[in-house]
């Protein structure tokens, strides 16, 4: 007790000192702790994993015939936020199975990945492609989705994983099967080895009317079907979606793509309309898992589960309704996007951090091709056995 009155004591005796020490603590203390938050705010957008060694690579090559991409925009990180048993063939995928053939193909899903800052479309596609953050490969600002569907591309000194991957494999073909078109025009370069199909009203109509023939008879009746009825923009991207997953098995049914790659957008559509917690929003990611379930018979079918990679991703999520719907900013619910990966090298579990410029050197690696130099994106821990 003597030690405290004597403390108190002194406290009186230098009673404006005691109060200047107090204020300049607890400003310390405050800026420390902001500090804190913002590193790690600001470090958990970098990329952190493998660079793998050229005898990684190389082990690597190989073991893949094909890979197929299933880009979904303004998913976010939706997957998980869906009731148990919504998405039974997402679930089925990218659960991890064995094939007839007997083959393990295990699957690495994280729900807590990250979108490039502003989560917009085109910065993120672009960062997903080209292994950078936006202020290295230039799409950035606010007219950025409208500048990439004009044909603006990214600084060539970051090649899309595309691009990368044709420069060790020249005779390779890559196909590209998109509903919205900025991928096509901008993200991806134009190469003679990849085919570009764009899919919007304009093809919704010519399926219609018998120009442009599909392979699925059901889907062309039901196109049929709505396009003799007032549709509302939700509706046509559905159907468009449903065009570009459909020309996709067509495709890759007469051709053994190396890379292909679809980009859907009824979800995105659906969240600017509706916001992410809304029934438009979740029966547009329900048919997303319809559409995965068409890819999954497809593959299955031709024998192809054992030897090919299967990689769901997304640039960005959705706000809720009442915040306002679109996304841009910085809530959870716009940053956290889900990766998955499936295939028979994947170690399966949950990798470590995931960040959207990671995409172009985990499809490079997995396909035994060395990542751009000037790539920032990293494979992430624990996705791969082979690494680990
Ligand atoms: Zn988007």
């Amino acid at each position: 007790m003597k030690v405290f009155s004597g403390i108190v004591e002194k406290i009186k005796a230098n009673k404006g000192k005691t109060v200047v020490i107090a204020i300049v603590a607890f400003v310390l203390v405050c800026a420390v702790v902001t500090l804190c938050c913002l590193g790690s705010y600001v470090f958990n957008r970098f990329a952190t994993g493998y660079v793998p060694t050229d005898e990684q690579v190389a082990a690597a090559k190989g073991q893949y015939k094909r890979v197929l991409i299933i880009g979904v925009d303004g998913i976010g990180d939706y997957v998980s936020r869906m009731e148990d048993g919504a998405m039974p063939n997402y679930a089925k995928l990218f659960g991890g199975f064995t094939t007839a053939n007997g083959t393990r193909v295990n699957a690495s899903v994280t729900h807590t990945g990250v979108a490039v800052y502003p989560t917009i479309s085109a910065q993120n596609w672009t960062s997903m492609f080209h292994g950078v953050r936006p202020p290295y490969h230039g799409i950035t600002g606010k007219n950025s989705n409208k500048e990439l569907e004009n044909g603006k591309q990214a600084d060539e000194k970051y090649p899309s994983f595309i691009k990368n991957y044709l420069t060790y494999y020249p005779e390779a073909k890559v196909l590209s099967s998109c509903t919205w078109k900025a991928v096509n025009n901008g993200v991806i370069e134009d190469l003679p080895q990849v085919k570009k199909i764009n899919n919007d009203c304009n093809t919704l109509y010519a399926v219609a009317n018998g120009t442009l023939g599909l392979g699925d008879g059901d889907l062309v009746d039901y196109i049929r079907q709505q396009t003799a009825v007032e549709g509302y923009a939700d509706e046509t991207y559905m159907l468009t979606d449903a065009i570009t997953v459909q020309r996709v098995i067509d495709e890759t049914a007469t051709e053994d793509y190396a890379i292909a790659y679809m980009h859907l957008n009824q979800v995105d559509s659906a969240g600017h309309s509706y916001g992410n917690n809304k029934h438009a929003y979740i029966r547009a990611v329900s048919h997303v898992d319809v559409l995965i379930g068409k890819l999954y018979a497809a593959y299955e079918a031709r024998g192809w589960l054992d030897d090919t990679l299967f990689i769901l991703c997304t640039d960005h999520g959705h706000r809720y309704a009442q915040d306002g719907t679109g996304h841009g900013g910085n809530s959870d619910v716009e940053v956290n996007v889900t990766f998955a990966i499936a295939g028979h090298t994947v170690k399966q579990g949950t990798p470590g951090k995931y960040v959207n410029t990671d995409l172009a050197p985990i499809v490079s690696y997995a396909l035994g091709v060395k990542a751009a130099d000037t790539w920032q994106g990293k494979v992430p821990y624990n996705m791969f056995a082979a690494l680990d």
